[in-house]
């Protein structure tokens, strides 16, 4: 493994931006984006659903961003306009969002006969290139991995906050999932509680790791694409008709446990992953993408995998959820992953 650079560079205003790289990066910072009133976002328990709803209102207009003809997440210092990573270059950065729907501002509200309490945690963007026009289907495979382990980075260190539950690398991808920025970017949202679809996923695997036992099954039918250490396949229980989980082949808690090669297969089968969507659709395809890794860094029940959830079923025709899927949670399918899974393996092996 090449060795990792990584820089911590004091915002204006007193926050991180973090930038990682195979070399180390020694360039002084241009001018910075004004400093930006933080929101104060709290939280109001739904009894009904019994989870939690947070509420950002109080976000403010984008008052000292550049220009929409300016990228936000391209290097600032080559325009005219201050963005939010003030060098003319980087490999990969990571900083807090400025609009946060989770923070440390402990705004307290009070609603009668609700339960509410203050939104803390963290959350933060991740820039995966300084190239504007890259997405993880061009990159390099060095890049990606790079990407990984800036991931397991921000694990580790988010995951030793007290005020942090829960870590969820993800990635909103193309208009139809609401991505207003195309410079190739993802988020980190670091929980103060854990969510309750992650609730759900420990006490399975509390109970039975159900991917090992469907290790064998996914290898002969459902996979897209795999190796000797990693497999992308289509769940036989999916709720999407293209969704595909990207799974180490042995029971890892999260990326920071990664070896080299763990490194190197998983940025392979993203690329191919990603690649092949967008091949099979002939054109950039949309989708939301997570990593579900274990609550805690030491944890041995919990089975790391990616989710990727396409908003698709039958080729380009938009998956909605309506009234089964969104009143009851119950997804009504009209393919089988079985069939779907053969479909992209053409695109993604
Ligand atoms: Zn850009």
């Amino acid at each position: 493994m090449k060795k990792i650079f990584k820089k911590e560079f004091k915002r204006n205003d007193l926050r991180n931006l973090f930038l990682y790289g195979y070399k180390e990066h020694l360039e002084k910072a241009s001018k910075e984006l004004e400093i930006t009133t933080q929101p104060t976002p709290h939280m109001r328990w739904n009894p009904s659903r019994q989870e939690w709803v947070t509420y950002s209102a109080t976000r403010k207009v984008r008052t000292s961003f550049p220009p929409q003809e300016y990228c936000p997440l391209c290097p600032g210092a080559e325009l005219n306009f201050p963005t939010e990573i003030p060098f003319k270059n980087f490999e990969i950065a990571i900083f807090p969002n400025r609009w946060a729907s989770f923070n440390k501002n402990n705004k307290q509200m009070s609603i009668e006969g609700l339960k509410s309490q203050p939104s803390n945690g963290e959350c933060e963007v991740v820039v995966y290139s300084p190239n504007h026009k890259d997405t993880i289907a061009q990159m390099s495979i060095e890049r990606i991995e790079l990407l990984f382990n800036a991931w397991s980075d921000r694990y580790i260190n988010l995951m030793k906050r007290d005020d942090i539950k829960y870590v969820l690398p993800f990635e909103n991808r193309g208009v139809e999932c609401g991505v207003t920025l195309h410079h190739p970017h993802g988020q980190i949202y670091a929980f103060p509680f854990i969510p309750p679809v992650i609730q759900k996923e420990i006490e399975a695997f509390r109970k039975e790791n159900f991917i090992e036992k469907l290790m064998k099954n996914l290898e002969q039918n459902y996979y897209v694409f795999q190796d000797d250490y990693v497999i992308a396949a289509i769940p036989p229980f999916a709720r999407y008709a293209y969704e595909v989980w990207i799974i180490p082949k042995r029971r890892l808690a999260g990326p920071w446990q990664f070896n080299d090669q763990e490194y190197n297969s998983f940025a392979i089968a993203l690329q191919k992953v990603v690649k092949g969507y967008d091949d099979f659709l002939g054109r950039r395809c949309p989708y939301i993408m997570g990593l579900h890794a274990a609550p805690t860094l030491d944890d041995t029940n919990f089975h790391f995998h990616m989710e990727f959830y396409p908003p698709l079923r039958h080729g380009d025709k938009p998956k909605v959820l309506a009234g089964s899927e969104s009143m009851a949670g119950v997804f009504i399918m009209d393919v089988l992953p079985e069939e779907t899974a053969v479909e992209l393996r053409k695109f993604m092996s």
